[in-house]
């Protein structure tokens, strides 16, 4: 490009690189969503469809963007994970924000209609925020896996019994506010046995544990350790990583993508897929 007398202004721009050899997590949100549910009357206290909607758009995310490891979804937010070794957009922050959540918003509203199919989508259309937050070691980016989760789990706990005592149990808002102002997890269990007889136990997984997608194959070949190839490595450390990296991009881009609904707080989820953190 030419250079101009104008092309000073470039210089305005601050650097937002995020810290190397950190796990990154984006996550996004909808905006106004509660007004969103009411617009598009969402069952309550889980909509089926529109949970099933933010898993078919983070999965294509997560298609697009191979640097991607594994996502997690609850209620109208969505947490993406790029591996510490991730170097798109040279981590720009503010790239890899607004990727997310424009390809995410994207897909939200082309695969509105395959499950919304007769509430066509009319203005104002949704749309998302989004952050990005480094975690500089696993356990740290454990306990925020684990965290979403925590919050999943709390608020369906609440929401359901809320719900029930509703849409079931012919109270008002407030009454049932009310009612569960200051009450245990073990009394939101009871509330729910007792009047309504739902075990909490038996709702849908995918309401109590929230989605997990993330690419079922191994990274790693388990039990090759090459001194040679290590050596190699060391001596030509850029020309042998790219390799390595061109090599497990294309079987990213081939490896298929899951949407479960799995414990991720427990050792065990992270303990069978060794690929997914290491
Ligand atoms: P903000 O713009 O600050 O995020 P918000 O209204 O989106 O505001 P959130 O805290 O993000 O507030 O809450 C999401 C809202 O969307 C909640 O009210 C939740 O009940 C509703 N919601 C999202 N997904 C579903 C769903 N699948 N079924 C029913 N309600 C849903
Ligand atoms: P990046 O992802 O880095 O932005 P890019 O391919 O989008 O890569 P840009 O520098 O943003 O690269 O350039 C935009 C490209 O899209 C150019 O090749 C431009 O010719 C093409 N393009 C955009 N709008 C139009 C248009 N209205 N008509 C024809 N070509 C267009
Ligand atoms: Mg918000
Ligand atoms: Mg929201
Ligand atoms: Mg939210
Ligand atoms: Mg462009």
């Amino acid at each position: 490009m030419a250079n101009s007398k104008f092309e000073y202004v470039r210089l305005f721009e601050q650097p937002d690189q995020l810290l190397p050899n950190t796990w990154v997590v984006v996550r996004i949100d909808g905006r106004g969503f509660t007004k969103f549910a009411t617009k598009y009357a969402f069952e309550k206290p889980n909509d089926k469809r529109a949970l099933e909607l933010m898993n078919a758009a983070a999965r294509a995310v997560m298609t697009e963007l191979p640097d991607i490891t594994i996502a997690y979804g609850v209620s109208d937010e969505y947490s993406f994970v790029f591996h510490k070794s991730c170097t798109l957009f040279e981590r720009r922050a503010s790239k890899l924000v607004s990727t997310i959540v424009s390809t995410f918003t994207g897909y939200y509203v082309h695969l509105w209609s395959a499950h919304f199919p007769d509430s066509p989508l009319s203005p104002p259309l949704p749309s998302f925020d989004g952050r990005a937050v480094c975690y500089p070691s696993i356990q740290n980016l454990r306990d925020y896996m684990s965290w979403r989760q925590v919050d999943c789990h709390i608020n369906n706990l609440y929401n359901t019994t809320f719900w029930a005592l509703i849409q079931l149990g012919g109270m008002g808002h407030t009454e049932a506010e009310q009612l569960l102002k200051g009450t245990y997890a073990a009394d939101k269990n009871e509330i729910l046995f007792s009047r309504f007889s739902i075990n909490y136990n038996n709702e849908p997984e995918m309401y109590k544990k929230g989605s997990v997608v993330f690419r079922d194959y191994e990274l790693v070949e388990p039990g090759t350790h090459d001194v040679a190839k290590e050596v190699e490595d060391m001596v030509e450390p850029v020309q042998q990583s790219k390799t390595q990296h061109e090599n497990d991009k294309k079987r990213r881009a081939k490896a298929r993508i899951l949407v479960e609904h799995l414990d991720i707080i427990k050792d065990d989820f992270w303990d069978r897929r060794p690929w997914l953190l290491s």
